[in-house]
C-alpha cells in the first residue's frame, strides 16, 4: 500500500524500533542481502581484495524477475557470511543492514511488518531514530539500485 507524504510521516512516526542488538537478523534465518554499487565497492576496500574474490568467495546470484543480482552468501546454518559474533564488516555494512528495520517492503505492508516482528523484538520498543533518518532509509530503500551479478 503507497502512502501520502503526510500517512508517511505519520506511520514513520509511530514506528517505534530500538536495536536489541540480538543479531537475529544476520543470522538463523535464510534470507538476502542485497548491494548496491556503493555497498559492493565499500565492502571490496574494507576487505582489500579484488571484485572477482569477493564475488567468489562472499556472493551469490539470486534472480529478481529475469535479472541476477548480487546477495550476500549464508552459511549452512543460513548465518551471513560475514557473522562471526558479530558483524565482521560492521563499518562497511551493505545499505539494506543500516537501514533496517526501515525498509519499504516492511512500512508499506501489514503482512511485511507482522512478519518481520517475529524475527526483530526491537521492532515496536521506543527508540531514538529521528524521522529524517526513518524518512531517509525508507526513500533510499525504496529506490534502491541493485547491483547485478557480473564475473
Ligand atoms: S533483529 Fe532487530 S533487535 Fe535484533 S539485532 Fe536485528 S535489528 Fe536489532
Ligand atoms: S553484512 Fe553484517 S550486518 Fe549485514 S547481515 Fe551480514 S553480518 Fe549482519
Amino acid at each position: 500500500m503507497a502512502f501520502t507524504d503526510k500517512e508517511l510521516i505519520e506511520n514513520l512516526n509511530d514506528f517505534d524500533f530500538n536495536c536489541l542488538k540480538c543479531s537475529n537478523c544476520c543470522r538463523i534465518e535464510p534470507g538476502a542481502v542485497f548491494l548496491s554499487e556503493d555497498d559492493f565497492n565499500g565492502i571490496i576496500k574494507f576487505l582489500n581484495i579484488d571484485e572477482k574474490t569477493f564475488l567468489r568467495d562472499y556472493c551469490r546470484p539470486v534472480y529478481k524477475g529475469i535479472r541476477e543480482i548480487i546477495s550476500l552468501k549464508e552459511k549452512i546454518n543460513y548465518d551471513c557470511i560475514f557473522w562471526d559474533n558479530g558483524c565482521t564488516i560492521y563499518d562497511a555494512r551493505p545499505f539494506q543492514c543500516r537501514a533496517y528495520p526501515f525498509w519499504y517492503s516492511i512500512i508499506e505492508s501489514e503482512t511485511g511488518l507482522k512478519n518481520e516482528m517475529k524475527r526483530c523484538r526491537g521492532i515496536g520498543r521506543k527508540g531514538n531514530v529521528k524521522i529524517e533518518e526513518k524518512i531517509n532509509f525508507y526513500l533510499q530503500h525504496k529506490n534502491f539500485i541493485y547491483k547485478e551479478y557480473k564475473l
